[in-house]
């Protein structure tokens, strides 16, 4: 105090031109100068109102949108062996309190609406007295711990003081444990200490009959609050926020970590932690690392955090949290309140940046960090106002904190030992933070603090041997460039690999038209076709088929001639269809309903020969020269043969042609070959378990390809197949359809299944006839949907979710949701899109096609022998969208999907959504 009187007075005697030269000279240079000049805090004049720190103002409002959040809750457990002196515990409780007014402050509104710190001048200790030594001696620890839960769990009413709660536990006549929680509005982790050493001293001296004279505090928490306001206020904000306005920039962008667990409503979450140890020759090497490149161990672990961050969310600009202590000023050594402040430090990397140079942009954010230090966290969001969010952080996602234990063992009580241990659970704060711990005996604990409720325990694990990993590049490889560190284990790529493929069974598979030829053998008389009031055995659909196949051949289709199918829904598609594949041919759909200069150029690409059509449609469809029309409601067929042509051909030529509109310009043509669709058909087979028993609903319009796995499976496994009308049905018309028709499999959009089962489940539950199977594909499928199908009554039909894109022949991935939704409660997590068909391999990559480590999204891409050929005249795309496998020494090929998916811990594939 004398100390700062002197500089004050001296100061005082300065003319204001030395006075300005001063204050800038103390600008320039580095802080602890101007703390040593500018730092007296005064104390406060009487009866001023005491404003809330910055900082305080934060928790209050973080309290008001919250009241029952814990994350706030700073506790500590005392345990106690030996005997213990209640009546000095008193008193050395009191004792702290009344020497810290943050210890006996409430806040409070005031008559102008302001909130402010009202403080108890007598407040006394109040003692919860706990007693488990009821309990058998096995259960006490565990009572013990529940009840400290339980006192730390409770919510603090701000209003009421004191917001520090004290209680002692009793588990035997000689332990006891002393659980001791504050609200952070009134103390952080540096005041704990404070109290716990004055607690120590205070009881000592109780003991031992000596009164403890500790000297004056030279100022409280409230003279701090009102200091802080002024001398920010005078310039010093203004000045530091400069700064970080220009470092931070205008744009906010949120961290978006990949969870294993959907995000919750509230940000009320369970911490968890996973520790991982890097050992003291590491941590050492780290330290040389850092000195010799002239920074702190602190700089070289937050920017392996930040490194981790970056190959989890693939985001570029990375903001981490950092708390200081903020006890820079003499004055607030040692008293208790809310000092921590918190930077945010960024970072800006891209996968080509080598993993030195990162490192030093570290290092540098972190210098300038610390010259501007002062500036509240609170304030600083107040300027840069970023989106405000219930849900988020604003302006950082997650913490870092680099510490050393303190050493200092506890001191020890006369009769008493004294440990500490830790409450386990606690609110987290953030989804994911990271303390590095520096040990005494020279490791460094790495510890992973994180929401219990959004990842999964080997999620961290995981995390925390990549965060190990990276940190041993920077020093061995610091030239390397970060997208290049590769993060699997050989263990974690042989799995992934394992969880991605499903090996080609079906190589020799027969081409469909052939197999179909053996049903007719088989089962001639069985029902092929229901159309309407028309049903159609395999013998007279194949008989149909064959006489137009004879036509069309002679009409010049061959391999590799493109047949075009304009023809609304009707017996006659079907046949038309049939006999484009037994003239060795490819089809091409040509919706009659598309507009004219879609239709033509679709016509075009495909170079279509032929076009089957009806007589009604021709006015509409446009007429290429060249191209012959064949209306099948007035051809006459009757003079061709019944039976199959033998044609010469193999798998690889043309089986057909589908136009995907694709997001940009015109659409494209996808053709698949022969072999391709007859592979898929087996692989599809299987995975729909279909059999001759079943009746297969098919739905779709014949533009998709989700019309082959509704047809040709069916038809080449003796099925019969329900063709729908021209009318898309409403859901009543649906299932007077699924009874009537007794159909038992059904292939449903995503879309039109989401209004069907909502429709179904407001009503009354009811039988769905011999329904056993729904696959629904297109989109992704929203979790909640499965309550609907619940509610509608479905649980006991199996429920599919398949995904494909045509370049990969219609389904490449297929999940069983029946096995999800029967874990009685129907949960939040996404529904997968499951495991692939026979014959895929897929492979979930980044950006430089390396495979991404499990949890966290990359391209999927679709290798194996289920591939199409490719684009129609359109080599570049066909070249870009389908490359060279760069994991198959066969030289197979792979399909960039374009869509974002992960894998789950259970090898399932998850559906995250588009890359553009
Ligand atoms: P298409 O090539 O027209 O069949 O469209 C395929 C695209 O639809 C895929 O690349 C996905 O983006 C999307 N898709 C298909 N099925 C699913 C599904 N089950 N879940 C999520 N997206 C899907
Ligand atoms: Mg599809």
């Amino acid at each position: 105090m004398a100390e700062n009187d002197d500089l004050a007075q001296r100061r005082a005697r300065l003319t204001p031109e030395q006075r300005r030269r001063l204050a800038q000279r103390l600008r320039a240079n580095n802080d602890s100068l101007q703390q040593a000049t500018e730092g007296n805090i005064k104390h406060r004049p009487e009866d001023v109102p005491l404003r809330l720190s910055y900082a305080q103002q934060r928790q209050w409002f973080l309290w008001q949108l919250d009241p029952d959040d814990t994350a706030y809750h700073l506790s500590s457990v005392l345990r106690l062996t030996g005997k213990l002196n209640i009546e000095a515990l008193h008193a050395s409780f009191d004792a702290v309190m009344m020497r810290h007014e943050s210890l006996r402050t409430a806040i409070s509104i005031d008559a102008t609406g302001v909130p402010v710190q009202i403080i108890d001048a007598t407040a006394t200790l109040n003692l919860l007295e706990i007693d488990v030594s009821n309990f058998p001696p096995e259960q006490r620890i565990q009572q013990a711990r529940d009840e400290a839960m339980r006192i730390n769990a409770t919510e603090f009413d701000l209003t009421r003081g004191p917001l520090l709660r004290v209680a002692l536990i009793r588990l035997a006549a000689e332990e006891h444990h002393l659980v001791v929680v504050m609200h952070h509005i009134i103390s952080d982790a540096w005041s704990n200490r404070i109290i716990v050493d004055e607690f120590a001293a205070h009881y000592r001296a109780h003991a031992e009959g000596r009164t403890l004279a500790l000297s004056a505090l030279p100022i409280q928490y409230a003279d701090y609050a009102l200091w802080q306001r002024d001398w920010l206020e005078a310039g010093e904000k203004d000045r530091q926020l400069s700064y970080w306005r220009k470092q931070l920039g205008e744009q906010h962008p949120v961290l978006q970590m990949p969870t294993d667990h959907p995000r919750l409503a509230t940000r009320n979450y369970r911490a968890a932690r996973h520790s991982v140890t890097l050992p003291a020759t590491m941590a050492h090497r780290l330290q040389q690392h850092a000195k010799s490149h002239g920074m702190t161990m602190f700089v070289v672990l937050l920017c392996g955090f930040q490194m981790l961050l970056h190959r989890c969310t693939g985001q570029q600009d990375i903001r981490v949290g950092v708390p200081i202590a903020n006890r820079h000023r003499m004055e607030i050594e040692k008293v208790v309140g809310l000092f921590v402040n918190t930077q945010v430090l960024r970072n800006v990397m891209d996968d080509r940046m080598p993993l030195q140079g990162i490192l030093e942009l570290t290092r540098d954010a972190a210098l300038n960090a610390q010259t501007y230090q002062d500036l509240p966290f609170d304030q600083l969001v107040e300027a840069l106002q970023p989106e405000r969010s219930l849900h988020q952080n604003p302006l950082f996602q997650t913490m870092f904190n680099h510490m050393r234990e303190d050493y200092r063992a506890l001191q020890q009580l006369p009769g008493l030992t004294v440990e500490e241990y830790e409450l386990g659970e606690h609110g987290a704060q953030f989804e994911l933070m990271l303390d590095t711990i520096e040990k005494p005996g020279g490791s460094i604990e790495a510890r992973f603090t994180f929401a219990d409720e959004l990842f999964e325990r080997q999620t961290m694990e995981r995390l925390s041997r990549q965060y190990v990993h990276l940190l041993n590049q920077l020093m061995e490889h610091p030239d390397h460039c970060l997208g290049d560190v590769n993060f699997l284990t050989e263990a974690e790529w042989n799995q992934l690999r394992t969880w991605g493929s499903h090996e080609p069974r079906y190589a020799e598979a027969e081409l469909i038209h052939r197999l179909i030829d053996r049903r007719v053998t088989e089962q001639p008389d069985a029902v092929a076709l229901i159309f309407e009031d028309i049903e159609l055995s395999y013998a007279q659909l194949n008989r149909r088929a064959n006489q137009l196949a004879y036509r069309l051949m002679a009409l010049g289709a061959k391999p590799e001639s493109r047949v075009g199918i304009a023809i609304e829904r009707s017996v006659d598609m079907i046949v038309g269809l049939l006999a484009t594949l037994k003239a060795g041919a490819a089809y091409v759909p040509l919706d009659p309903d598309y507009p004219r200069e879609r239709l033509e150029y679709m016509i075009a690409d495909s170079a279509v020969e032929l076009i089957l059509t009806q007589s009604h449609l021709l006015p509409r469809l446009p007429q290429p020269n060249g191209c012959t029309m064949v209306a099948l409601d007035t051809v006459d067929l009757s003079a061709e043969p019944t039976t199959s042509p033998s044609i010469s051909m193999h798998g690889g030529h043309l089986a057909y042609v589908i136009y995907t509109s694709g997001s940009t310009g015109m659409p494209k043509g996808t053709g698949v070959s022969h072999a391709v669709l007859a592979r898929h058909v087996q692989s599809a087979i299987d995975a729909y378990a279909l059999s001759d028993t079943d009746r297969v609903l098919l739905f779709s319009t014949i533009n998709f390809d989700a019309f082959i796995d509704q047809f040709f499976p069916a038809l080449c496994v003796g099925a019969s197949v329900v063709l729908r009308g021209t009318s898309l049905w409403d859901s009543e018309t649906f299932y007077q359809q699924l009874i009537t028709r007794q159909i038992t499999v059904v292939d449903l959009t995503t879309a039109y299944w989401l209004v069907l089962i909502s429709d179904f489940a407001k009503r009354e539950p009811r039988q769905y006839g011999a329904l056993r199977q729904v696959h629904v594909g297109g989109e992704r499928m929203p979790p909640d949907a499965l309550a609907q199908w619940h509610n509608a009554g479905l649980q006991a039909v199996t429920l599919l979710n398949a995904y494909g894109p045509t370049e990969a022949t219609v389904t490449a991935t297929l999940a069983n949701c029946s096995i999800h939704s029967s874990t009685s409660v129907v949960g939040s997590d996404p529904i997968t899109i499951g495991k692939p068909l026979a014959g895929r391999r897929i492979y979930l990559l980044d950006q430089n096609l390396m495979p991404v480590a499990s949890g966290i999204p990359g391209e999927l891409c679709i290798g194996g022998e289920l591939l199409a050929r490719g684009y129609m005249n359109q080599s570049g795309l066909t070249a870009q969208r389908f490359i060279a496998d760069p994991f198959d020494s066969h030289g197979g090929r792979l399909y960039r999907t374009g869509d974002l998916a992960r894998w789950r811990p259970d090898g399932q594939i998850e559906y995250v959504g588009r890359i553009d």
